[in-house]
């Protein structure tokens, strides 16, 4: 496994990570998330990510307990967990981060994943109602309390990490150290253009999510929504319409035949593609049972192969929207 420092920081993290968005939570299962959890160890990921809003915490609380049993020692990996959803039915305790919930909801996010602090801590998504001076002491203080080891954002805007850095830097206040956005094949801008841009200006380490675009990248909604799939979990229905789209569905078999060329899967290429950007420190996995995952991890292996032709074959497939200038 390639380890690659996050940003400007001095953490190095795995280029493969492990999510656990729906399949701790929804789909979650304590002798799978065991399994799995213990796959990807081996495999050398060293980097685990989560998030209140998952399940309610129920995918918090489950990786707590299955890293509990695991019993491996803290200083092997990364632990990170996102605010902003709340798991509270109370006002300020919501969609916010404002610096009641933040403070709350990292002690929260802490009981419930059994550790003392997080390595990252994000900000899951900006809050257009809380000042941006209020959030920023708010996580730095986290932070110099030992509670999260550095903290980051997710879907937040260039304009927005500028601006939190720069209150950070008049304050002295730890500033943000990375930023997680979607990004895979069919999502390339909030990477190419938005997070290239931010670790150019500010030193952002980027973590990304969704590499196969919630399993389109697979090829296995080609015919339709399979049984147990994700679009097939009860609260997910939202993402057929993208999942099957026919379009997009014939590219993936285009993906599927320039993947039979090196002997892989789709999902092993296209996950492989998302590493090469050279900003990217860690692609987040999902995987809801160990097949899929061993799967994913091998696409480490194939990175390296992708000659520059199957990246400008890939460039054609699946084009950026906009330039990355
Ligand atoms: P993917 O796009 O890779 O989707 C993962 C899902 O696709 C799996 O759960 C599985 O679903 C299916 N799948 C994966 N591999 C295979 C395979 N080899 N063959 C067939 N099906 C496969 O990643 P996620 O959307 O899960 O995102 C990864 C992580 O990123 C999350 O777990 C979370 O930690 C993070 N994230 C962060 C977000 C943010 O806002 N910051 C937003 C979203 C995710 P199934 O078997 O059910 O069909």
């Amino acid at each position: 496994m390639e380890y690659r420092r996050l940003g400007q920081s001095g953490l190095r993290v795995s280029v493969l990570s492990y999510g656990t968005w729906v399949t701790f939570s929804e789909q979650g299962d304590f002798d799978r998330a065991l399994q799995c959890l213990d796959i990807a160890g081996r495999a050398g990921v060293n980097l685990f990510d989560t998030a209140d809003a998952y399940g309610g915490g129920e995918a918090e609380r489950l990786l707590g307990l299955a890293l509990e049993t695991l019993g491996w020692d803290r200083a092997t990996y990364v632990l990170a967990t996102k605010l902003f959803a709340g798991t509270r039915d109370c006002v300020n305790m919501r969609q916010t981060l404002n610096r009641k919930y933040l403070l709350q909801g990292i002690d929260d996010a802490l009981d419930r994943l059994r550790t003392d602090f997080v390595d990252l801590l994000y900000c899951h998504r900006p809050d257009p109602h809380t000042p941006m001076e209020e959030t920023v002491w708010a996580m730095s203080d986290i932070i110099a309390r030992g509670k999260a080891h550095y903290w980051g954002t997710s879907g937040w805007s260039p304009a927005q990490i500028s601006d939190a850095c720069a209150i950070a830097e008049r304050h002295h206040l730890h500033k943000p150290t990375m930023e997680q956005s979607e990004y895979h094949l069919l999502a390339r801008d909030r990477i190419e253009r938005d997070g290239a841009a931010i670790h150019r200006d500010h030193g952002i380490g980027l973590t990304t999510w969704s590499p196969l675009a919630s399993g389109l990248l697979t090829g296995k909604y080609a015919q339709g929504v399979p049984v147990g799939s994700r679009a097939a979990v009860r609260g997910y229905a939202w993402l057929q319409p993208q999942l099957c789209n026919v379009a997009d569905n014939q590219r993936v078999q285009q993906l599927q035949a320039v993947a039979q060329r090196f002997g892989a899967s789709a999902a092993q290429l296209a996950i492989a593609w998302c590493t090469r950007h050279p900003a990217v420190a860690s692609v987040t996995l999902g995987a809801s049972n160990a097949a899929q995952l061993r799967e994913n991890l091998a696409a480490a292996a194939l990175a390296p192969l992708l000659n520059d032709q199957t990246m400008r074959e890939l460039d054609a497939l699946f084009p950026a929207a906009v330039s990355a200038d």
